[in-house]
């Protein structure tokens, strides 16, 4: 790649509204002592300030619990068994987020450990509540540090690996960019420790059969994931519209070199993530009920306003919070389709008030919106 290619390349970070940075366990842990890098560390905590303080929100996704914690436990090298991992992560995760907490606060930012399992991402409910957690810490300037909750997580219902629970807070966070940290600087053809033919692959826009067959196993003993589950990461966070970059943690400054055009192999999202998820949401096969507007609603919609409960009229149907639902203008013309903040029992509750009387019907403070902008489609 040319000199300017690689900076344009790069530049894609830059432009990045929302980004999702996941470090690996081997650029956390010195591998032969099983001490922090904290030196390193402080250098990826100066550019994490430098995104902030060019308007870019930042979420990290850090492993390192159960290589800290195995320390402090003096477990042997070698595979763990699993309550072992249990045991090294309850351990290292303290010593982890306080890491990441000291060296952040060190640029003024204020850092929230967020412990998710499989089922906060796989299960709707629970992704929607994670999902509103992530954007309120975002929206109060917070800066969200993630693990998994290896604690307890199962062999069966785990992740294991954080470079998918990455892709996975990628898409629930509607990021736009996923930067992997990992102990090589991209996607090669072959494993280029084992195969000296292997070429660099600088850009994938698809995952093809070929290119996950290239990605192979897993190589590193550090963390949990290979290349194999950065490609599926990579799916992952292209199909949610999110460009994903691959790139070499271990050098200082790992984000200032990505910016600076350093060799990193991006995958290209075709898509934003606002597309990808409108299009989810006017592609919902059956909506589970309707909300009925005035016209004053019906017309603030199209403008491009969100649903407000004063406007609704009346409510059809049985649905949760965060289901499907048609809104439904005057004429009975159907005039868009969205997520309603609100079940049908509650929404039946407020709808016709204003949103400041929300908490004394309902009893909890809930969303202004019946549904937000964003999670609505005009017809
Ligand atoms: N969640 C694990 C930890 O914090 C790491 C998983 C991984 O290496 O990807 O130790």
């Amino acid at each position: 790649m040319s000199d300017s290619s690689a900076i344009r390349a790069g530049s894609r970070l830059a432009r990045a509204r929302r980004v999702v940075v996941k470090v690996g366990s081997a650029l956390l842990v010195e591998r032969a002592t099983g001490h922090l890098n904290r030196a390193w560390l402080e250098t990826l905590a100066a550019d994490v300030a430098a995104l902030r303080e060019r308007g870019q929100e930042v979420v990290l996704v850090s492993s390192g619990a159960i290589a800290l914690g195995r320390r402090e436990l003096g477990l042997a090298s070698g595979r763990l068994r699993l309550e072992e991992s249990q045991a090294a992560a309850a351990v290292g995760q303290i010593r982890l987020a306080h890491a990441w907490k000291e060296v952040l606060e060190q640029h003024r930012f204020t850092v929230a450990q967020v412990l998710v399992t499989f089922g906060d991402t796989e299960e709707r409910r629970r992704y929607l509540n994670a999902r509103n957690t992530l954007e309120t810490l975002l929206r109060l300037g917070a800066i969200p540090v993630i693990n998994e909750n290896d604690t307890v997580a199962t062999a069966e219902i785990r992740y294991g690996d954080n470079d998918r629970l990455a892709a996975r807070v990628a898409q629930m966070a509607s990021a736009d960019c996923l930067v992997l940290l990992s102990d090589v600087d991209g996607l090669y053809t072959a494993d280029p420790t084992m195969d000296p033919a292997a070429t660099f692959i600088p850009e994938v826009t698809r995952v093809t059969p070929e290119i996950e067959v290239m990605a192979g196993g897993s190589a590193s003993d550090v963390g949990s994931g290979g290349m194999a589950t950065k490609v599926m990461a990579g799916k992952i966070a292209l199909a949610a519209g999110c460009s994903m970059c691959i790139a070499l943690g271990r050098e200082a400054h790992p984000l200032q070199r990505i910016d600076t055009g350093a060799r990193c192999t991006w995958f290209v999202a075709q898509s934003s993530p606002r597309t990808v998820r409108k299009q989810w949401i006017a592609g919902l096969l059956k909506p589970a009920g309707t909300l009925h507007v005035d016209a004053g609603a019906a017309t603030a919609l199209r403008g491009g306003k969100s649903l407000l409960p004063a406007g609704v009229t009346h409510v059809d149907g049985r649905f949760d919070r965060g289901d499907a639902v048609v809104v439904r203008g005057p004429e009975g013309v159907d005039v868009a389709r969205g997520l309603s903040a609100y079940s049908s029992d509650d929404a039946r509750r407020v709808c016709g008030r204003r949103s400041q009387e929300i908490e004394a019907i309902l009893g909890y403070r809930g969303r202004d919106e019946m549904i937000h902008r964003d999670d609505l489609v005009l017809l």
